[in-house]
Formats: C-alpha cells, structure tokens, sequence
C-alpha cells in the first residue's frame, strides 16, 4: 500500500489550522483494510457559529474579498487550479487511502476538478445584467449579485469533484463559504483547503469543517447567517436540510440527490458496446455513483445475447488493492457494504436471477464482486431503489411505449441513457423520458459546461455551466428617474 502523508486533520476556519472547540475529533477509515487512518478534528455548533462569522465578516462590503475585481477572482481561481495540477499525484493517492477508489482515477478526478475550476475561472468577470426597456420614465437595469454566505454539504462518493462543484460557481460569483465534507472523506477536502489559502483566498472566503451531518451539517442549515445552502447527498438528508434551510431564515437552496437512472437498448443496438456502455454505467465508481444506470432495460430480440455479455464483462472487472492497477476498489464503509450486501440478498430470494457476482470479495476491507442480475422485474427492490453498489439490474422489454412508461416510474429523475442507431427513436426517447441528463450511446459523460442536476425527488437546481453559477446570484432591478428635459 502507497504510504500517503496526511498533512492536515484541523479544522479550517478564517485561513487558520484550529481544534474543535469541544476538542472533540473522530477517525477516519480506510476502507480497503477497515483501519483507522487519522483522528480528525470534529466540527460541531460552536465551529459552524465561527466560521459563518468568519465567512460574514469576509462578505462584508468594505472587505479586501467584496472589493476585489471580478477579474482578479478569477485570477485566484486559476492558480488554484495550477495547484491542484501541481499535486495532482499526492490528491489521488490521499483520496484513495480515504475513498478508496483506483488512484488512477482519482488522480483523474483531480485534473477533470481543475478544468471545472478554470471554467469558473473565466465565468468570474463575464456576470452580466440587463438593460430593460421597462414602461415609463426611467432607464432600469439588472445588476447580478452573490448570494452571501453560503453553506456547502458535500457526500464522499466524489469528494475532490464535488468540492470544486460547490465552490467554483460560489467564488466565481463572489460568495463566502463553509463546506462540511462528508464525515467518510475529509482528507482531501483540508488539502483543497490548503491550496484554497496558497492560491491566495483572502481568510474567511472558504472554510472547511468536517464533522458530522446531525452536528455540524445541522448546525449550517440552520444558521441565521447563512443566505444559501447546497447539498449533495442522498434524498432523505435531501428532504430534512430543506425543511432546515426554511426554519430560521428562507435560504436559498439547490440539492443534488440520489437516482435510479434507466439506460435502454434497443434491438438494433450493437450489443458488445451497448454491454459495454451498460456495464461502465452500472460499475464506475465501484456504483457509488448518483448517476448511476443501474435499471438496464433490453429489448427481447437481443435480451439473451445481451445478458450473457454483461455476465462476462462483470466477472472480468478487476477489483482490488486500490493502489494497483484495478477498476474497482472497496465500497466507502461497513454501513454501505452492509447495505449493497443486503440488496444483492434481497435481489436473489425476490426472484432475479444472479448470473455475475453476488458475493463479498476477499475477507478484509469492503470489496464486492461485480454483480449483474438478469430477469428483474420493475416491482422488485433491487429495480426501486438506490443500491449505491456495483449491481446492474437487467430488465428485458419488448415496446417503445412500454419502456418509456417503465423507465419513467421512479420519483427519480437525474439521468437517462438510450443505446440506437435509429435517430428517430433516439429523439423520441429524449422529448419523454424526464430526467436531467440524457445521455445518446454514451453515458455519464459530464464536462465543466453541462449542466448537472434532476428532476422530482432527485434534486432542485443545477451544477456546472452556466446554470451553476446562476444558484450563486441574486439579481438586484434598479430603476434610475429620467428628466423629461435636460437640467441644463
Ligand atoms: P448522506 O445524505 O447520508 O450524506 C451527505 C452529507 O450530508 C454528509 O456530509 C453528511 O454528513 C450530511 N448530513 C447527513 N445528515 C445531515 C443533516 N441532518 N443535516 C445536514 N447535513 C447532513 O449521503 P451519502 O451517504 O454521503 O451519499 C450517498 C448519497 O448521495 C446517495 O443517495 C447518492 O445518490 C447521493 N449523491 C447524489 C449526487 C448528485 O449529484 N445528485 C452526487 C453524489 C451522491
């Protein structure tokens, strides 16, 4: 295993290294051998009510933050992506001794966050108002303003993606911030937050405090002063902050949650790729992924052919030591474990027929085999919902019609894929099946530009693009009087 230095188990509060005001710290595991990494500062109510006001104080108007041109934000932004690259080796390998996810990957995620970094970099100085020819004697306009204050709640699937989700469009627009990383992955969340400080982020711009989500995450949703809160996690957290963020004051909020995405394919489809596509879309992420397309609907004609391919591809996936060469590491923790172990159990005494998989990997850590069922029918658990587990879910379907109405009977809707050669079909699946993201033979192909968000109770808002950094603007509508003459 790599040995990985981690440099800082603080909390991050105004630009400094501090303890927790209880003294308070818990661990952080590895989930490949179940040790215990570090004990890490554990942030609670009296951390969030510091660094809220350090983030307030930071907003306010005569701030060095709040007077800086837009352009210089954006300057700061782009040598926070340099560092980023700069340490883009130590990131990964930091994020695979917490996550556990292939350090190639992770090193991947790191230089993917980079560019979206860089893409908020270039948004910083282009937030434009309007000029609007609004009835009677004035010349009005629309001025785009930050939020405010904004507290940031981020899951461990992705923790280095999520945090510069959050973060970019929030600086770009010229907010403050107080993350809470999720207790599972704090590690490379205090690292960002290092480079956030050399990049030069004035103090209180962004602070970090790990702990827990019924403490400190609770403690942020609820504070007086924060203006706007985001969240990604699952729908039931989802549910609770927005009834949080509406209990004080009324806190904007924009919410990126679970899913249980349908990827289809059609008879036509070539089937060696389509299995392919399906299988990354079911398995990236050891299927800790929110997007995951983990409802595959065949078409009869090539249903058998389909099945016996993805049962291939699965067992063939490489699962293992994360610091090697493998597609696959362990799930995040022994509750999740516990949990994609159960649905794999409740998969096969409902009737679906296990044909790749089904079992613990190995004794020590929290490794699953691939897992693939075939013969799932729509009313089974394993089709209802979110496994968060490397499980695909095979479901076979003869019509159009019927397999629109099947994909979508879900409350969710984040992400959608359909495999066909046929334009028409492809069309027509995207205009009716309702989800954020529609993907057309690919699937999860997410850039810096796309907007990424769900419809119904997979969330509320968009991350990345454009729509990203409108969730951090208000707009202000000024009215100037005209004089009908001139004064002079
Ligand atoms: P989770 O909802 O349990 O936790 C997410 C975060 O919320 C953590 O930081 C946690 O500490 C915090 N939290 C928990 N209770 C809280 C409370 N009462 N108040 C404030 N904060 C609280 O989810 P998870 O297990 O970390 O992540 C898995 C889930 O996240 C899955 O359901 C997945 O679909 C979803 N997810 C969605 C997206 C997306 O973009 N839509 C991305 C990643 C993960």
């Amino acid at each position: 295993m790599a040995k990985v230095e981690v440099k800082y188990t603080k909390l991050f509060i105004n630009n400094e290294w501090v303890d927790a005001v209880s003294k308070k710290t818990f661990p952080t595991i590895n989930p490949q051998d179940e040790s215990v990494i570090v004990q890490v500062a554990e942030g609670d109510k009296a951390d969030i009510d510091l660094a809220v006001a350090a983030a307030k104080k930071a907003f306010h108007r005569y701030s060095e933050w709040r007077v800086m041109d837009a352009s210089q934000r954006g300057r700061l932004l782009l040598k926070l992506a340099d560092l980023m690259e700069r340490d883009a080796k130590y990131l990964g390998e930091l994020e695979t001794l917490d996550n556990g996810k292939p350090v190639k990957q992770a090193e991947g995620e790191v230089l993917w966050s980079a560019g979206i970094i860089r893409y908020y970099a270039g948004k910083a100085d282009k937030i434009l108002g309007n000029t609007i020819p609004a009835d009677g004697e004035v010349l009005t306009f629309t001025m785009r303003e930050p939020v405010g204050v904004c507290g940031q709640i981020l899951p461990w699937n992705y923790p280095i993606p999520m945090f510069v989700w959050k973060i970019g469009p929030a600086l770009a627009a010229g907010c403050t911030v107080v993350l809470k990383p999720a207790e599972q992955t704090p590690l490379t969340a205090l690292a960002m937050a290092a480079l956030l400080k050399e990049a030069g982020i004035p103090a209180g711009v962004v602070n970090v405090v790990p702990g827990y989500g019924p403490t400190a995450g609770a403690a942020l949703t609820h504070h007086p002063d924060v203006d706007k809160v985001a969240f990604t996690g699952s729908t039931e957290v989802g549910r609770i902050i927005m009834q949080a963020a509406s209990a004080v004051n009324l806190k904007r909020v924009t919410l990126e949650l679970g899913g249980k995405s349908p990827l289809v394919v059609f008879n036509d489809a070539d089937v060696e790729k389509a299995a392919q596509i399906a299988h990354n879309a079911a398995f990236a992420n050891a299927g800790q992924c929110c997007v995951a397309g983990t409802r595959t609907y065949v078409q009869s004609g090539i249903y058998d052919k389909f099945i016996q391919k993805a049962a291939e591809i699965a067992k063939k996936r490489k699962v293992g030591n994360p610091y090697t060469d493998v597609e696959q590491g362990p799930q995040i923790d022994d509750e999740m474990f516990n949990k994609v172990m159960g649905y794999i159990d409740a998969g096969k005494k409902g009737g679906a027929r296990c044909i790749a998989g089904g079992e613990r990997e190995g004794k020590v850590g929290y490794f699953i085999q691939p897992t693939v069922f075939a013969d799932v029918k729509d009313d089974m658990k394993i089709a209802r919902e979110e496994i968060f587990g490397p499980v695909q879910s095979i479901l076979k379907f003869e019509t159009f019609e019927e397999v629109v109405d099947r994909a979508n009977n879900s409350n969710y809707g984040l992400g959608a894929g359909v495999i066909t050669n046929d334009i028409n079909t492809a069309l027509a699946f995207i205009k009716h099946v309702r989800a954020g993201s529609m993907w057309v033979n690919t699937y999860e192909h997410v850039a810096p530009q796309t907007p990424f968000g769900g419809f119904r109770d997979s969330g509320i808002g968009r991350e990345l693009g454009e729509d990203g950094i409108q969730q951090y603007l208000e707009t202000k509508t000024v009215s100037f009087s005209l004089p009908k003459k001139p004064l002079i």
